[in-house]
Formats: structure tokens, C-alpha cells, sequence
């Protein structure tokens, strides 16, 4: 039984992951006993690992490994989403790289492509997320397109038709004149930019010579103007009651409106109004029944047949015709310009709504969309989370959660791409003759006075004319309708299968914050619709992961760590240990590379003691109790035959259980990792191991056997602990254990804290003992003793501590290198001898036994002289004015700390002269 000397990452981490596999460990166990349940957050099939996935996965993973060993069939679903827009890009990007368009070869043609793209390059990050060892049923895997969930995607539709939820209207949406498709009002990212505010002067029909000023940020809207609207109190303008306003350029006469929704003190108080292309202008037309005049193209470009259709035609319409809408702008108001109807041009700052996908700013756009009647499932929603019926952790979240719902605005589920679920609504040519436009690229839209069919199937004829000539409507459904169907789509609804039975409502769902609104909320509300029972019962939000100084990680930036690298730099291990170690909740993870660096050092001291262990058991199997873990050993130590330190260990092991359940049952991940970091790196590697070498070689008597046991059990409960933070290390190891016959530590029971095992008085003991050893130790070193030299110790204080001291002096002796001990309860204190106080006690170390003087005070005489030098010359540079302008912060920075250092070092090295010449003082 042997540990390679050294880990290798490499070579683990895919033969366990593929032995997992292999062996269905991942699959939920068989039975009816408690179940925990997750879906993943489906990444995008576009998407390969970012910092982002890594940390929500590694967390879940935690969660998932955490409760399967500790008795729970758990069931974790991956899979992918099919990403409308983001998908449909990299496939025209594809096109458009051998000179194809998505029109050119057509829509069937084209998801077609979209498919063979998914088959051949999708799913990248499935393998990466494999590589992290995440512990998801493969056999469960699903995706938002496949056959299922597009069964499922068209029972929620219909059923959502039938309850009245969906309605078909035309209303202004957000519209990506880029991507050519409508955008929830969250898709759409608003920030502030400089722009410019027009006054244009508007004159009256019927006497030109007057005329109000309007002032717009976007003047070539005005070709869909079809009122000007002022408050009804505003002085400037009662004279005007009544008018009409003739618009410059279109020649067209529209109302004057008063309408206390008008800005008195924005501008001049007077407003052009343009239903089509401004959302409060499209409110204020509903009011006053104007008409609606849709200047653009889907492309943003000037539609001219919005005017033509009108009767509005000249060389205006020629003009503008087909141009750019920042193109026209220029254009309009040059025109405006020259022929005086510009009355001044402003600088101004205004926000600007842009796609969150490709940055383009949106347009307001009058197209024929479906809704979902959001209010009576949003009621549900909140509900369910003010009753507790979810819990979001944390739970400032839920009052984010709540803000939102509150204030929610019916879902425009319709998005004008090809690559998604096509809405399962048709018309009927017959019926619907007068409102189908055709388009230039052989496609075709509804106008909104079509009357749909919502049917689960294409219907064969029309319901009223018997017509068999149908439709079905182009839209695809927006990318978060399937995604809000998720946890219950993917075990199997509308079927009632088992898993829906088995798994739902799944247990908990951990994700960023950033899709609390656009999938968690849409989860819970169709849940509740649907279930009629909440999809999760708890909902952890984790944080971000940014640089090291708190910047996003951005490419641009060029601050981005990658996943996959840092895995294949630093071990899956190490990567996970980091995270967990750093997922405190509710603050972001500032991530260095270092960091991850130090948990590899932690793999390695595991796998170090573990080695240690490995070969003090010899080749004596007798040693490993065969069968599962147990509390065999545990049991006998409470009965307090035990030795010292095997007491204090388990007392410190069942500490240990106790507090990383807790933690990790709050979701506290970073505190579960540092519990167990403490307590496997510093207790028993530092401490522990170092104690049972005495014990092992006979020297405190009892049988080495036990202690050898002591030792196996322990490990195997520390890799338990740690398996689920670090799968692979802790199952390499578990595998070289005696007696696991290829049993998976993935299915071991997590250790339970054994209450009985706690004994405070052996931890009080340790500690003092702890203090001791470091105190004996820091004298040594600020004395330049050498390390395998033996001193001599002198201890003062308290009978009580010394009893103590007394008993456990064979551990003192080996911890610290210490020859002979004295114990003084009373009397003279020691002279000539560096002194340390731990407690009531007081530790001496005489001098006279380590050094010679005169060769000590000489060495650091010339080591403080050297120092000083170095100090002087490091200060003179920071003293110089030049220095300081022109080097860089950082490297001023490094001989500041240097100096520090060298201060400290200063007073050390004084402390040991003052201490020499007492003890020659002393010892005279
Ligand atoms: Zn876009
Ligand atoms: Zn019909």
C-alpha cells in the first residue's frame, strides 16, 4: 500500500470521472426514501466555461455529492439551452463566412444548419462541465428544443390560450433593428449619453406666420408625428386652443392636444407626439385615438410605403426613402436648417436604451406581438415566496424579487428569429385574406387584425371555413418561455411520469442574480400555474467572480481567467477548493491566481498525510476494519482509555462535523471549506500526525496498533469530508485504502459529529500545549538555534499547568526539541535565559546551553550593521524627491514594504543583543 510520491492531477481526474460514469453513480438511488433534486441552470449551447459557470457549478456539485453521501436519491438534471438569438448568430456568422444569408437558403434550410452546428460544435461546455466533475445524471440530460420539451413548450402555450393569459396585440416593443427581433423591456440595457436636443418650429395651419416650438432628442420621428400636445395650464399656449399645426417637410395638418401628461418645464412645454415610435406618445394616442404611423423598416430604415399607403407622396418621400434612421436624422435636420424651421440645437444628455446582446440601439417599434397576461400569475409568484413556500437566500434577494413583480408589465413572448419553438398559432388564408404581408425575402407576418388558431397540432382545415389552406405564425417563442417550463419539463411534464412523482419540487436552485427576473420568476410563476406547487423550495443567488482587484473580468480588459486553463494549470481540485473557499454570501469573489496556487499546496499536504498514513500501516491488513465506516473507535475512546492527543483529535473531528454541517446546510460554502481546511491542514497534518509519531514508535506506551487504526479512520473521514469540495483527489486516495474493493467514496456516508467524542478539557489542554511548543519554538529561532539541536527548558508557573506540562512532556520533547525540563513552582526565577510566557507560565530557555556569547554577539552585531546599511540606503531613495516622481506606484510601493521589513528585522536583532547581555549579566 503506496501513494505515488507526488499527485498528478492529469491522470486522476479523467479516470475517476469516466469510473463514476461507469459505475451510475450519478443516477439517483432506487427507492422512496428522502430525495434531493436540482435542475441546472442550462448554459447556453453557444457558451463554453467562464468563471461564472464554474462557480455555480462547483457549488451545486457540493450541494449534490454533500447529500447523496449523506443518504438523500439525489437527481441532478443538466442540459442545455437553445439560446434563440445567440445561437441563430453564430450559425449567420457561419453563412456568412461562405457569402450566404439566412434568407438565401431559406428557413427549413437554415435550422437545419442550426441542428448540424449543434451536433457537430454545441455542447462544448457539457464537456467542460464534465471536466469539473460535476455529479449530474447524464442519462437525465436535456435540451430546450428537444422532442420533449417542445411537447412540453406547446401544452403551456395552449393551455395558457385557453385560460385567457395570451393575447395577440399590436404594441410598441423594444425592437433590435440588428438582430430584427422584439426584446423584453430586461433585455434592453439603458445608460446615459450625449446626444442633442432640437427646437423645431412647428407652424399653425392657418397662419403660418406663427408657430410653436417642439423639442426633440430624435427629430426624424417627426414623419410619423400625428399630434403636437401642450398642458392645458400652460399660459404660453392658450391662445392656441384649437388649432392645427402644420408639419414642416410632410406638409401633413395634425391636432394641437392639451394633456396634463405634458412636461411643462421640458423644453418649450410642447411636445410632438408620435405613437409608432415613443412608448408614452403610444399611450397618449391610445387616449386620443390617433393614428399610428410606422416610419421604419424592421432594418430602422425609412419605410416608404408607411407614407405611400397614406397617400403621402412627393419628393420628401423619395428622399428619406430607405435611409438609415441616423442617416435621415442628419439628412432631416439639414433640411430643417434651410428652410428656417431649425430654432436652435442644444448639447443634451439623455439615456439610451441598447440590446443587451449586440449593443444596438433599440427602437421603439408598432409590430403585432404575443403577451402573456402576467398580472394572475405574478400574484401566485409572490405569494408563494411571502408564505415561505420558497425561501431566496439570500434574502435581500427576495426584496429585489418583490420590487419586481410588483411592477410587471405583460411578457411579449414573440421574437421575429427562425431558431427556436415556432408559436403554435395558425391562420387561415381564407379567413385572414386582407392581412398577410408578404415579405421581400419570400417570408410573411400577420397584421394584428388576424384572427390565430392555437391548436397543439397544425390544424388541417380552418374551424370556420373548413379552408385548408393555414399558416402557421413565423415568431418563435422567447428563449425564457421553454427555460421558465424547466424544472418540470425536464422530468417529463405534461407526462405524470415518475420523476415528476419522485423529484418535484426540486429542492433547491442555485444561480447568479442576474437571472432572478428573467428565469427564476418565470419558473415560480409557471410552476404554481402548471404544478399548482412551487418548482423549488429554496433558491441560493451566489455572487460574481471578478478580478483580484473587484474589476468584472472582461476580455477587453484582458483580465479574464479561464476555467479550463487554471484546471489544467492547478488541478479540478484546487480550482473547486477555491471557489467554495471564497463563496461568502452575498460578497463577490475576487479571484487571484495565487489563491488557487495555495489550495494546490493543500491537495498536496492531503495527499502527503495520507501517504504518511499509508505507510506506518504497513503491510498488516488486520489494521483496516473492514466494511463501511463506523463509530467503532469512537465508541471506545469516550470511554477515555485513550491517549491525549487521540482525545483531543476527536474531539476537534467532531467539532469539525458539526460546524461544516451547519455551514453547509446555510449554504455557507466558504466557511464549510475553511472549517475543514483548518482542521485537515492545522490540527491533523500539523499537529496530529507529528503526536502520533510517539505513538507509533512505542514511546507512550500503549498499542500501535490502535493508533495505526486511529489514523486510517481519521483519513477516511477526512476524505469524505472533503470529497464533495474535491472529488478526485479524496477517491484517489480513498481507492489505495485497505479493504474499499473498488467501493466509490461517492457513496460512503457523510461522517456525522460524534457529540460524545467532544471533550473540552483535552482541547483547553491542546491549546495550552500548542502555546507552549510555538513559544519554545519562536525562542529557539530568534536565538539561531539549530533546528536538531536539544535544549533545555525551565518552566514556572501554576502547579496545575505544570502537572499538565508533567504529562505530556514526551510530546513537548519531540514537538520542540527539548532535552531537559525543569518544573518550578515557586522560587527564583532562572537568569540568563530567553523567556517566553504562555498563560500563567513562564518558559526559560538558559542561554548559556546554546550559545557562546561572544561568537553570538559578534554574528549579530555584523547582521545588524549589514541591516542597517541596507535600511539607510533604502531610505535615502524614498527620501529622494526625483525617486518618488518618476518611479512606478508599484515598485515605491515594494521598497516602502522592504523598509518596514527591514525595521522589524532591526528590532528583533536588538531584542536578541538586549537578551545576551542580560544573560551574561545573569550568568556572572
Ligand atoms: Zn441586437
Ligand atoms: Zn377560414
Amino acid at each position: 500500500m503506496q501513494l505515488a510520491k507526488t499527485y498528478s492531477h492529469k491522470e486522476v481526474e479523467a479516470k475517476w470521472y469516466a469510473y463514476w460514469l461507469q459505475s451510475g453513480a450519478f443516477k439517483p438511488a432506487p427507492g422512496s426514501g428522502r430525495y434531493f433534486s436540482m435542475v441546472i441552470p442550462p448554459p447556453n449551447v453557444t457558451g463554453s466555461l467562464h468563471m461564472g459557470h464554474a462557480l455555480n457549478n462547483t457549488l451545486q456539485d457540493i450541494l449534490c455529492r454533500y447529500k447523496r453521501m449523506d443518504g438523500y436519491r439525489v437527481l441532478w438534471v443538466p442540459g442545455t439551452d437553445h439560446a434563440g438569438i445567440a445561437t441563430q448568430n453564430v450559425v449567420e456568422r457561419r453563412l456568412a463566412a461562405a457569402g450566404l444569408t439566412r434568407a438565401q437558403v431559406g428557413r427549413k434550410e437554415f435550422i437545419a444548419r442550426v441542428w448540424q452546428w449543434k451536433q457537430e460544435a454545441g455542447n462544448v461546455i457539457l464537456h467542460q462541465l464534465k471536466a469539473l466533475g460535476v455529479s449530474c445524471d447524464w442519462e437525465h440530460e436535456r435540451f430546450t428544443m428537444d422532442e420533449g420539451l417542445s411537447l412540453a413548450v406547446r401544452e403551456a402555450f395552449v393551455r395558457l390560450w385557453e385560460d385567457g393569459l395570451l393575447y395577440r396585440a399590436e404594441r410598441l416593443i423594444n425592437w433590435c433593428p440588428r438582430c430584427k427581433t422584439a426584446l423584453a423591456d430586461i433585455e434592453v440595457v439603458h445608460e446615459e449619453s450625449d446626444g442633442s436636443l432640437w427646437h423645431i418650429r412647428y407652424p399653425l395651419a392657418d397662419d403660418p406666420s406663427e408657430a410653436l416650438v417642439v423639442a426633440t432628442t430624435r427629430p426624424e420621428t417627426m414623419l410619423g408625428d400625428t399630434a403636437v400636445a401642450v398642458h392645458p395650464d400652460d399660459p404660453r399656449y392658450q391662445r392656441f386652443a384649437g388649432k392645427k399645426i402644420r408639419l414642416p417637410i410632410t406638409d401633413r395638418i395634425v391636432p394641437l392636444l392639451t394633456d396634463s401628461y405634458v412636461d411643462q418645464a421640458f423644453g418649450t412645454g410642447a411636445l410632438k407626439i408620435t405613437p409608432a415610435h415613443d412608448f408614452n406618445d403610444f399611450e397618449l394616442g391610445e387616449r386620443f385615438g390617433l393614428d399610428r404611423i410606422s416610419i421604419f423598416d424592421a432594418d430602422a430604415k425609412i419605410d416608404s410605403a408607411a407614407f405611400t399607403s397614406r397617400s403621402e407622396t412627393g419628393e420628401w418621400v423619395d428622399r428619406y426613402s430607405s435611409k438609415d434612421r441616423f442617416e435621415a436624422r442628419r439628412l432631416l435636420v439639414d433640411e430643417l436648417k434651410e428652410k428656417g424651421f431649425l430654432a436652435k440645437t442644444e448639447p443634451y444628455r439623455h439615456s439610451v436604451g441598447r440590446c443587451y446582446r449586440c449593443q444596438t440601439v433599440v427602437e421603439p417599434y408598432l409590430t403585432p406581438q404575443w403577451f402573456v397576461n402576467i398580472k394572475p400569475l405574478a400574484e401566485p409568484a409572490m405569494r408563494a415566496v411571502r408564505e415561505e413556500k420558497i425561501r431566496i437566500i439570500p434574502e435581500g434577494w427576495s426584496h429585489s424579487y418583490f420590487a419586481w413583480m410588483e411592477n410587471i408589465k405583460d411578457w411579449c413572448i414573440s421574437r421575429q428569429i427562425w431558431w427556436g419553438h415556432q408559436i403554435p398559432a395558425w391562420y387561415c388564408l381564407a379567413c385572414n385574406s386582407g392581412s398577410v404581408i408578404r415579405g421581400k425575402d419570400g417570408g410573411y407576418t400577420f397584421t394584428k387584425d388576424a384572427r390565430p388558431i392555437v391548436a397543439r397540432q397544425a390544424p388541417k382545415s380552418c374551424s370556420s371555413c373548413g379552408g385548408s389552406e393555414l399558416l402557421q405564425d413565423p415568431d418563435v417563442l422567447d428563449t425564457w418561455f421553454s427555460s421558465g417550463l424547466w424544472p418540470f419539463s425536464t422530468l417529463g411534464w405534461p407526462d405524470q411520469t415518475e420523476d415528476l412523482k419522485n423529484f418535484y419540487p426540486t429542492s433547491t436552485l442555485v444561480t447568479g442574480f442576474d437571472i432572478l427576473f428573467f428565469w427564476v420568476a418565470r419558473m415560480i410563476m409557471m410552476g404554481l400555474k402548471f404544478m399548482a406547487d412551487v418548482p423549488f423550495r429554496e433558491v441560493y443567488i451566489h455572487a460574481l467572480v471578478r478580478d483580484e482587484d473587484g474589476q468584472k473580468m472582461s476580455k477587453s480588459k484582458g483580465n479574464v481567467i479561464d476555467p479550463v486553463d487554471v484546471m489544467a494549470q492547478y488541478g479540478t481540485d484546487a480550482f473547486r477548493f477555491t471557489l467554495a473557499a471564497m463563496a461568502a454570501m452575498g460578497r463577490d469573489i475576487k479571484l487571484a491566481e495565487e489563491r488557487i496556487g495555495g489550495y494546490q499546496n493543500f491537495v498536496n499536504k492531503l495527499w502527503n498525510a495520507a501517504r504518511f498514513v499509508l505507510m506506518n500501516l504497513g503491510d498488516d491488513a488486520a489494521v483496516a476494519r473492514d466494511g463501511e465506516q463506523g463509530n467503532s473507535t469512537a465508541a471506545r475512546s469516550a470511554t477515555g482509555d485513550r491517549n491525549f492527543a487521540d482525545r483531543w483529535i476527536r474531539s476537534r473531528l467532531a467539532q469539525t462535523i458539526a460546524q461544516a454541517r451547519e455551514a453547509i446546510d446555510a449554504y455557507r460554502f466558504n466557511d464549510y471549506a475553511n472549517v475543514l481546511y483548518q482542521f485537515t491542514w492545522h490540527e491533523f497534518c500539523d499537529w496530529y500526525i507529528e503526536m502520533s509519531k510517539l505513538a507509533l514508535n512505542g514511546t507512550m506506551g500503549g498499542d500501535p496498533q490502535e493508533s495505526r487504526r486511529l489514523l486510517l479512520e481519521l483519513l477516511e473521514q477526512i476524505l469524505s469530508l472533503l470529497h464533495p469540495i474535491m472529488p478526485f483527489v479524496t477517491e484517489e486516495i480513498w481507492q489505495q485504502l485497505p479493504n474499499k474493493n473498488g467501493r466509490s467514496l461517492m457513496l460512503q456516508p457523510q461522517p456525522r459529529s460524534d457529540r460524545a467524542c467532544i471533550d473540552e478539557g483535552s482541547e483547553k489542554e491542546m491549546e495550552f500545549l500548542m502555546g507552549v511548543v510555538r513559544g519554545v519554538r519562536n525562542l529557539r529561532a530568534e536565538m539561531n538555534c539549530p533546528p536538531g539541536k536539544e535544549v533545555k527548558v525551565i518552566f514556572h508557573g501554576p502547579e496545575r499547568d505544570l502537572e499538565l506540562l508533567r504529562a505530556q512532556e514526551a510530546y513537548l520533547r519531540s514537538l520542540a526539541r527539548v532535552g531537559g525540563v525543569e518544573y518550578l513552582t515557586s522560587g527564583e526565577r532562572p537568569k540568563g535565559a530567553a523567556t517566553a510566557v504562555i498563560g500563567g507560565t513562564e518558559i526559560y530557555l538558559p542561554l548559556g546551553d546554546l550559545i557562546k556569547p561572544a561568537e553570538e554577539r559578534a554574528r549579530l552585531t555584523k547582521e545588524t550593521r549589514k541591516l542597517e546599511e541596507e535600511l539607510s540606503r533604502i531610505q535615502k531613495k524614498l527620501a529622494n524627491a526625483e525617486f518618488l516622481g518618476k518611479a512606478k506606484e508599484e515598485v515605491i510601493e515594494k521598497e516602502r514594504a522592504k523598509s518596514a521589513e527591514y525595521q522589524e528585522k532591526l528590532r528583533t536583532l536588538n531584542r536578541s543583543l538586549e537578551r545576551l547581555a542580560e544573560m551574561e549579566q545573569g550568568g556572572n
